[in-house]
């Protein structure tokens, strides 16, 4: 049976596709985004979170760590790198300062926490929705859940930024009512400065998702000063191609206090897109006929 490594199960979402969804989120990402707010899905196993402000100083997780991660006198954390998410140190921290970001869990699990909100679905139009994180990176079990779904009758989406073979793409095709599909940038280099990765298999994955008839809507995160000279691009290259809906989605600062919580340095804080902003960046899109909206 495949298991998955879950970071989040977002139960009563409504940014995730139609109605009200359950959200789950895979971890593991093959993309390094500037502006990323889940870095607790760059890695594809549980890691260790340490929140300073909550910590009392008791020093249990010292005693109890077979992995000498955690040293004495406020040196919690810091031998990160040898943790193997255990969850001793976890189950000791009453002040809650230690989490585990990340849960493996097979598809029997993950089904029990998607069907509990199945009347929800039913009456609002809605569904589940895997995302990361890429979930695609986790193929084995994300087929497995999503055919489940199929069975039960349970709409639904998968949140993508494509970066993954078109063979993965086949093996979920048949189970998945619609893909949520992240545009970043429309210009190769430009993408692999703010990504990590160039983008032309994101953009052959895409353009063979349209042939396959499947139903897609676009996701373009907005991002100042970073993505926003791209983004009449993209609009251009949507231009009269069968999407369904563009989102833009206003860039928010949620990963730097992530970021804290991972013992990940640096990152970059941008400026937040109020809504005459995200009005002005609608444009292209509207212009190019498509059925575009942000979210600000
Ligand atoms: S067990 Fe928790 S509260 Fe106690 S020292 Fe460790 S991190 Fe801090
Ligand atoms: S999760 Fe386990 S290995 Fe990691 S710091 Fe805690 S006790 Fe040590």
């Amino acid at each position: 049976m495949p298991k998955g490594c879950v970071f989040n199960v977002q139960r009563y979402s409504t940014t995730d596709g139609p109605g009200i969804r359950t959200t789950v989120f895979f971890k593991g990402c093959n993309l390094r985004c500037v502006w990323c707010h889940n870095p607790e899905s760059y890695s594809p196993k549980p890691e260790l979170e340490f929140n300073r402000d909550l910590c009392i100083g008791c020093e249990r997780c010292v005693e109890v760590c077979p992995r000498h991660v955690h040293a004495a006198g406020g040196g919690q954390a810091a031998h990160r790198e040898n943790c193997v998410a255990c969850g001793r140190c976890v189950d000791q921290c009453y002040a809650g300062a230690l989490t585990l970001a990340g849960t493996m869990m097979d598809e029997d699990q993950i089904m029990r926490e998607i069907l509990t909100d199945v009347p929800y679905y039913r009456q609002s139009g809605g569904g589940v929705t895997f995302s990361g994180g890429e979930c695609m990176l986790q193929i084995d079990a994300l087929e497995a859940v999503l055919r489940l779904c199929r069975e039960a009758g349970v709409h639904t989406a998968v949140d993508t930024a494509g970066n993954v073979p078109w063979a993965a793409f086949e093996r979920i095709l048949p189970y998945t009512d619609l893909f949520l599909y992240d545009m970043k940038a429309y210009d190769p280099d430009v993408h692999k400065r703010l990504t990590g990765v160039d983008n032309r298999r994101i953009l052959e994955n895409l353009d063979r998702l349209f042939e396959a008839g499947a139903d897609v809507w676009v996701r373009v995160p907005c991002v100042p000063g970073a993505n926003d000279g791209e983004l009449g691009h993209i609009a251009q290259w949507l231009e009269g191609k069968p999407v369904r809906r563009v989102d833009l989605l206003a860039y928010h600062r949620l990963g730097g206090g992530k970021r804290a919580l991972l013992g990940i340095k640096g990152g970059v804080d941008f400026d937040v897109p109020d809504a005459q902003v995200m009005d002005r960046y609608l444009q292209p899109f509207l212009i190019c006929g498509l059925p575009a909206k942000h979210n600000a």
